[in-house]
């Protein structure tokens, strides 16, 4: 499953989406570049995740992750998009994204109406700051790889 592959440590250079209009809901998720994906375990399973990410050299927040399908590779490659839990001035497209990816909430899942999609949002933003105070998942906040630029990159 998911957890055998946590915490997973991730950088790289924050790209455009594709355009499913996630600022618009409230909910913008900085997409990884192709690559940075590519590198991802490839049997890393789809769902929402949650962790710790930094932009640049800035303070690191609260996050939730998507590991899905990407509609704009008709779904054969994956995309990894993250939800800051903090609210930023300027949009940081370019700048360099760190992340851990410490906890799995659950599979990707289609649903009936948007209302639906946003308030699943919600609860899995709230799952992921309760779980994220928890000691096992706080650590991580404090870790080297957020305070070391060049910071050696070593899972498991
Ligand atoms: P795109 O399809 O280009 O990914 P989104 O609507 O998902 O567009 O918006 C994502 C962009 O919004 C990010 O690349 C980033 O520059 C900006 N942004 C601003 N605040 C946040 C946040 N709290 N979390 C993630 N991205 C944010
Ligand atoms: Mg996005």
């Amino acid at each position: 499953g998911a957890m055998r592959h946590l915490p997973y440590f991730c950088r790289g250079e924050v790209v455009k989406g594709f355009g499913r209009g996630s600022k618009e809901l409230g909910i913008p998720t900085a997409n990884f570049s192709e690559q940075v994906v590519e590198s991802f375990p490839s049997d890393i399973p789809t769902g929402i995740y949650y962790g710790w990410a930094c932009v640049g050299n800035g303070d690191v927040h609260k996050m939730v992750l998507s590991i899905g399908w990407n509609p704009f590779y008709k779904n054969i490659k994956k995309s990894v998009e993250t939800h800051i839990i903090h609210t930023f001035k300027e949009d940081f497209y370019g700048e360099i994204l760190s992340i851990v990816i410490t906890g799995y909430i659950r599979p990707e899942k289609n649903f009936d109406s948007l209302d639906a999609l946003i308030s699943a949002i919600q609860e899995d933003i709230e799952e992921a700051k309760r779980q994220l105070d928890l000691p096992e998942h706080l650590k991580l906040k404090e870790d080297n790889f957020f305070h070391l630029p060049e910071g050696k990159i070593a899972n498991n």
